[in-house]
C-alpha cells in the first residue's frame, strides 16, 4: 500500500493538516485529533501525540499505534484517552475510513449545539453535504470507554462522511488526508454560512431536495480540488514553516 516503511507521505500530509487547522482556528487548545490508517485493515494508524499544539506538530512527532494493542494507554507516550477510544475503534471497524479527523471548530460545533442540527441546502457548500451527514444525538460525556467508540463506529457505517456529534463537535472520515481535510474545511464553511443566515433572523431559502442531491453529486466530480487544496497548503508551509516536514 505504501512504498515508504515509515509512512513518510502520510506523516507529511497529516502534519500539514494539523498546521493549517491551527491557522484556521479550527483547533482547540491542545485537544482534538487527526489520524491516518497505515495498514490495509486499519488496525495500524498514525495520530497526534497527547498535549501537543497543532501549530507545533511535525511529521516525525506522530505516534504509530496498533488498535489491537490493549497496552497502548500504559505506554509512557500514550495518546490522549478520548483519541484512543474513538480512533482505534473507528479504524478497526471502518477500514475504508483511512483518515479520521475530530475537531470542535466554532461554527460546526455551534450547529451541533442547536436543537435542529440540519445542514439545510442553501448554497453550494451546504448542498455538498446533502445526505452525507450522520447525527450522533446521544451525548453521554467524554468518550472514555470501548463501548462509546463502538457505538460511534456503528453510526458512521454506510456512505456518510461527516458525523455531527450533538452537544460536542464533528468527526469527518475520508480515503486520504487531502479528502478528509477538504471535507472538514468545507463543512465548517457550510456551517458558518448557515449560522450567519440564522443570525439575520430572516427565513432560509432552502432549495428542493433534487437540486441539493444533484449538487452533492456534482461536488464528487471535483475530487481533484481536495488534492490541489492540500498541495497548495504544503507549498505555503514549505516557505513559511517548513519544520512540519521534519
Ligand atoms: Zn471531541
Amino acid at each position: 500500500m505504501n512504498p515508504s516503511p515509515d509512512h513518510r507521505n502520510e506523516r507529511i500530509d497529516l502534519a500539514a493538516a494539523f498546521r493549517w487547522f491551527a491557522r484556521l482556528n479550527m483547533h482547540e487548545s491542545v485537544a482534538n485529533h487527526l489520524s491516518m490508517a497505515v495498514s490495509p485493515d486499519g488496525s495500524r494508524f498514525l495520530i497526534n501525540p497527547r498535549g501537543r499544539h497543532f501549530s507545533r506538530i511535525c511529521a516525525g512527532d506522530l505516534l504509530a499505534l496498533n488498535a489491537q494493542d490493549r497496552d497502548t494507554l500504559d505506554r509512557p507516550d500514550a495518546p490522549d484517552k478520548t483519541a484512543w477510544y474513538l480512533h482505534a475503534h473507528l479504524h478497526a471497524r471502518l477500514p475504508a475510513a483511512r483518515c479520521i479527523m475530530h475537531l470542535h471548530p466554532p461554527y460546526a460545533t455551534a450547529l451541533a449545539c442547536l436543537d435542529d442540527t440540519s445542514m439545510y441546502p442553501i448554497d453550494m457548500n451546504t448542498m455538498r453535504f446533502f445526505g452525507r451527514v450522520a447525527l450522533d444525538d446521544q451525548f453521554s460525556g467524554m468518550a472514555l470507554t470501548d463501548a462509546e467508540g463502538e457505538r460511534v463506529a456503528q453510526i458512521m457505517a454506510g456512505d456518510k462522511t461527516v458525523l455531527l456529534m450533538a452537544n460536542h463537535g464533528v468527526l469527518v472520515i475520508g480515503p486520504t488526508v487531502a479528502a478528509a481535510f477538504d471535507e472538514f474545511y468545507y463543512f465548517e464553511r457550510a456551517a458558518q454560512t448557515l449560522l450567519i443566515c440564522y443570525a439575520t433572523g430572516k427565513k432560509l431559502k432552502v432549495v428542493a431536495d433534487d437540486i441539493a442531491a444533484l449538487t452533492a453529486r456534482q461536488w464528487r466530480d471535483y475530487s481533484q480540488l481536495a488534492i490541489d487544496h492540500l498541495d497548495n497548503i504544503k507549498a505555503i508551509l514549505d516557505i513559511e514553516e517548513p519544520s512540519y516536514r521534519t
